[in-house]
């Protein structure tokens, strides 16, 4: 069976090419609505026919969790039975979609519940572009955009997952689809260093998020295995590459962690690391996954950042949204498999 979703819309056109011109718009519109075939307009006939070889909404909403301050959580089926997540954020200058790019992942970070489990495998183009699909659907009317911006920041390591991805760029900033401004999306990657170079090459105007999460490689070692692979220095000269390329500002993504990376040295290294690069540190309090890892309390976190402010370096500390719902990566699917 393929899925519609994965074309692009010129590939559906080539691929339907037998059927009436106008049948492929069509398709193209049910899959940007989130719809199946039972709930489009297309002849019975047709449907019976595109059924035996072609899927046409391959991710479905299997429960959603509403949050107090609005953030949704989504658990979704994809065709096969698995489950991933996704998060709708409610926010004042636009609604933000966190997508996830892998079923689990293989990445091994300490603090991160979508890794628990390993990696059960890659999500397509269409199956991500069918969750943003989804869920938009969700939430408000299905023929209008009610987000503004995505972050592939839910389970997965999208690089890990390359060209499933850049192709889900392809048809996310698709005019005739979503129509997402390149610069409404931010991709998140824990290093893959030869991918952020060939990422770069492509000018994409996307916003490139580091999770960074240590100052030292010894520090970094500990919590994320990535680091055993490339060193801070390499990954700092590939996001070098990356603002040359794109001139497009980097994030770093820092979550606090009691008596691993929140210390005096960590802040005077983070302002060495960041100096020559233009960028923003995103620090973020630790939602702790039941491993051993502590969070700081808030109100150090604040301290941490004013601090990094004070010497000159640009950083803010992220809103936690939805945590009274699993609200960081992968936890409510961990729950879920438990
Ligand atoms: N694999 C990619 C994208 C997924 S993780 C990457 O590593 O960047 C993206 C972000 O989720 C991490 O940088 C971290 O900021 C956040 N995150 C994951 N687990 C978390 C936790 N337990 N508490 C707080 N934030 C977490």
């Amino acid at each position: 069976m393929k899925i519609l979703s994965d074309f692009s819309f010129s590939e559906l056109k080539s691929c339907l090419a037998n059927l009436p011109q106008f049948r492929a718009k069509q398709i193209f519109d049910a899959i940007i609505q989130g719809k199946d075939y039972n709930e489009t307009t297309l002849p019975k006939s047709l449907i019976e026919q595109l059924k035996n070889e072609y899927i046409l909404k391959p991710v479905e909403i299997y429960k959603t969790l509403t949050s107090k301050d609005g953030t949704k959580k989504y658990l979704l089926k994809l065709f096969d039975n698995n489950i991933v997540e996704c998060v709708f954020l409610k926010q004042n200058y636009g609604n933000t979609i966190c997508l996830s790019s892998q079923v689990g992942c293989k990445m091994g970070c300490k603090f991160c519940a979508s890794t628990l489990n390993g990696c059960v495998r890659n999500l397509s183009t269409g199956e991500m572009l069918s969750t943003i699909a989804v869920v938009n659907a969700d939430n408000g009317k299905c023929n209008e955009r009610n987000f503004s911006n995505i972050v592939v920041m839910g389970s997965g390591e999208p690089f890990d997952n390359y060209e499933n991805v850049v192709k889900w760029l392809e048809l996310i900033t698709d005019k005739n689809g979503f129509n997402v401004s390149e610069r409404n999306i931010s991709i998140s990657t824990c290093g893959l260093v030869d991918k952020i170079y060939e990422f770069a090459k492509l000018n994409y105007n996307i916003t490139l998020c580091l999770s960074l999460h240590a100052t030292t490689d010894e520090t970094r070692k500990t919590i994320m295995p990535i680091a055993n692979r490339y060193n801070i220095q390499q990954t700092l000269d590939a996001l070098k590459f990356y603002v040359e390329q794109n001139n497009r500002r980097v994030v770093f993504e820092y979550c606090l962690i009691k008596d691993v990376n929140n210390s005096k040295q960590d802040i005077l290294r983070l302002k060495d690391l960041t100096k020559d690069l233009k960028c923003h540190v995103n620090v973020i309090c630790l939602n702790p996954n039941g491993g051993s890892l502590k969070a700081t309390t808030r109100a150090e976190a604040v301290a941490f950042v004013k601090e990094l402010n004070k010497i000159g370096v640009s950083a803010t500390l992220r809103r936690s949204q939805g945590s009274d719902i699993e609200g960081a990566c992968g936890m409510l699917r961990a729950k879920h498999l438990n």
